[in-house]
């Protein structure tokens, strides 16, 4: 079959597949058993839809990755695009020169995140990350204390891709390839009351859970010395780790340690930024006031790259009053299309009340659905926050029992969604959903039934193999 939606020759999903297994090395895969298998080829998205090359409708439970909060299609972000190209496509901002879209985005940020007057431009979340550290570091050195060096993160985080962003992300996969982390960061453990279950959160409620993994950053510091200690860097729910949404008492108590110790705050805001846990900035949600915020996805909606970091005050100001030249940027810090497409995605989200329907509707609408998940018998636990969840997999709820992983249950389940088109994502025994956030109550039951479907064939295997 000839797909006839992409610009260009058209071609065969297999001429499709050939090509890319020949020139396309993809980010985070396998290279040899995609090759062997074939890339799956999607060529067209509409509202929270996407098609592939054969036709296929699939429901994009995952808002491509965590980005496109809109849904795909929406005029007002194409015609932005296309109105700035046309006007100045790019111009630099290195040389005392801005451009319009630039200083009109970084003005609409100011007044969507409370105390920060001041943002700094990237292109990615990982660039935005690196910033950071250079930020910090450079904060402190501006304040005499070039000793605080040393930036707290936590296992099982994802803060990016590049050399410094994987090593403040605490995934072993990742660090095991390239020598990673880099000097200065260390880790400390996530509030993630599953995996704990057997450990330390054993016997806790989750309230006192939240409480102690909170202790472990104060712990952590006390160790290093606080004199070393520059910042703690945390998502507000961690995403990309399996959607951990912390207890209430972690946030507040996190904010009191680094208040106690000087040490600035840095919240990854790049997935739950942008309406997804019902609040602009996850921060809100949990009830943190962070010196830092890292932002991208959410903010164009994905339809172009941009990414950057909020500065709260106590950092913006002695960069600007003490600091001379900041040695640090990128071509594309402020590209002026980006920045105009953020401004129309903005504008779009605050049309449609976004921000308040998650938190008001769909949020809630979506935690009842997966709740009557709970009984089904592979499901250990549901999680969400906002228009964020986890399905936890378990072999034996009763007693939250894990699969064996060699049977790697969250792909087999993941390959069931697609079979039934609908795209979840699988880490590890953690099944996850992140719908955009244009998702209405309706096509949020469409796809919790496709959730179900995939659940139950993935415990029918689960019997048929012996696993469970
Ligand atoms: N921080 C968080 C919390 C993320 O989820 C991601 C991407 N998934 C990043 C940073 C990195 O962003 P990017 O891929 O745009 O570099």
């Amino acid at each position: 079959e000839v797909s006839n939606q992409t610009p260009g020759t058209p071609r065969s999903t297999r001429e499709w597949q050939a090509a890319d297994s020949a020139h396309f090395l993809h980010p985070f895969t396998d290279h040899q058993a995609l090759a062997a298998k074939g890339a799956r080829v999607i060529t067209r998205g509409e509202g929270i839809y996407v098609w592939d090359s054969e036709g296929h409708r699939i429901l994009d439970a995952m808002s491509g990755l965590w980005c496109v909060n809109v849904g795909y299609g929406q005029p007002a972000l194409e015609d932005a695009a296309l109105r700035q190209m046309r006007t100045l496509p790019f111009y630099n901002a290195f040389f005392q020169t801005t451009t319009p879209p630039a200083v009109m985005l970084a003005e609409r940020l100011a007044g969507i995140a409370p105390g920060f007057k001041h943002v700094f431009f990237s292109s990615s979340g990982s660039e935005a990350n690196d910033t950071n550290i250079r930020l910090v570091r450079r904060y402190w050195d501006l304040m005499g204390q070039p000793q605080r060096q040393v930036i707290i993160s936590r296992r099982n985080a994802y803060h990016g891709s590049t050399l410094a962003a994987a090593s403040l992300g605490g995934m072993p996969a990742m660090h095991a390839q390239g020598g990673l982390p880099i000097p200065g960061i260390v880790h400390i453990e996530q509030p993630h009351d599953w995996a704990h279950r057997e450990g330390a959160a054993r016997g806790l409620t989750r309230d006192d859970f939240g409480r102690l993994a909170a202790s472990w950053l104060e712990d952590k510091i006390l160790e290093l010395g606080s004199e070393t200690v520059a910042a703690f860097i945390a998502e507000p729910v961690q995403g990309a780790g399996g959607v951990i949404v912390p207890a209430d008492t972690y946030w507040p108590e996190v904010q009191r340690i680094c208040e106690r110790h000087g040490v600035l705050l840095i919240s990854d805001e790049v997935i739950c930024g942008f309406g997804r846990t019902g609040q602009w900035w996850g921060s809100q949600t949990f009830g943190s006031r962070p010196d830092l915020m890292t932002f991208a996805k959410g903010i164009t909606s994905g339809y172009v790259p941009l990414g950057g970091v909020m500065v709260g005050e106590r950092v913006a100001q002695v960069l600007i009053e003490r600091g001379g030249e900041f040695e640090h940027g990128y071509t594309y810090s402020g590209h002026p299309v980006a920045c105009a497409v953020a401004l129309a995605n903005l504008d779009l989200i605050e049309q449609l009340g976004l921000v308040q329907r998650v938190r008001e509707d769909t949020g809630p609408w979506l935690a009842r659905q997966l709740a009557t998940l709970q009984d089904h018998p592979i499901v250990g636990g549901v999680q969400s926050c906002g228009l964020m969840a986890a399905v936890q997999l378990s072999r034996e709820p009763r007693t939250g029992a894990a699969f064996d992983p060699a049977h790697a249950i969250g792909m087999v389940c993941r390959r069931h969604c697609f079979d039934h088109g609908l795209v979840m994502r699988a880490v590890g025994d953690r099944m996850i959903v992140a719908p955009p956030l244009v998702i209405t109550r309706e096509q949020i039951d469409e796809m919790m039934g496709l959730v179900r479907q995939a659940l139950d064939r993935t415990w029918e295997e689960a019997r048929a193999s012996g696993w469970v």
